[in-house]
């Protein structure tokens, strides 16, 4: 039997800011276990062990350089640098 709970939270897009209102699922220890973004316009970027959201409109590279801002020390390989 799932003991799972759900919250409604506000996250920002990784890339401009902009707030997206997500419904998250954590498990009983507080693992999240899926998140979807209730809101239009937006994507859920891939990978995350938390509540991540960008705008549909971003595209990959730009996530991914977003993500290295905020997240420094997880693994960015193909960092151009020009
Ligand atoms: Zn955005």
């Amino acid at each position: 039997m799932s003991n799972n709970s759900n919250a409604v939270e506000q996250h920002g897009c990784v890339v401009c800011g902009k707030i997206y209102s997500l419904l998250v699922e954590y498990a009983p220890d507080g693992q999240l276990v899926d998140c979807t973004i209730t809101s239009p316009g937006r994507r859920r970027v891939p990978d995350a062990h938390w509540p991540l959201v960008a705008c549909s409109r971003h595209t990959e590279t730009e996530v991914e350089t977003a993500l290295a801002r905020h997240y420094p020390g997880k693994a960015v390989e193909d960092r151009e640098d020009d």
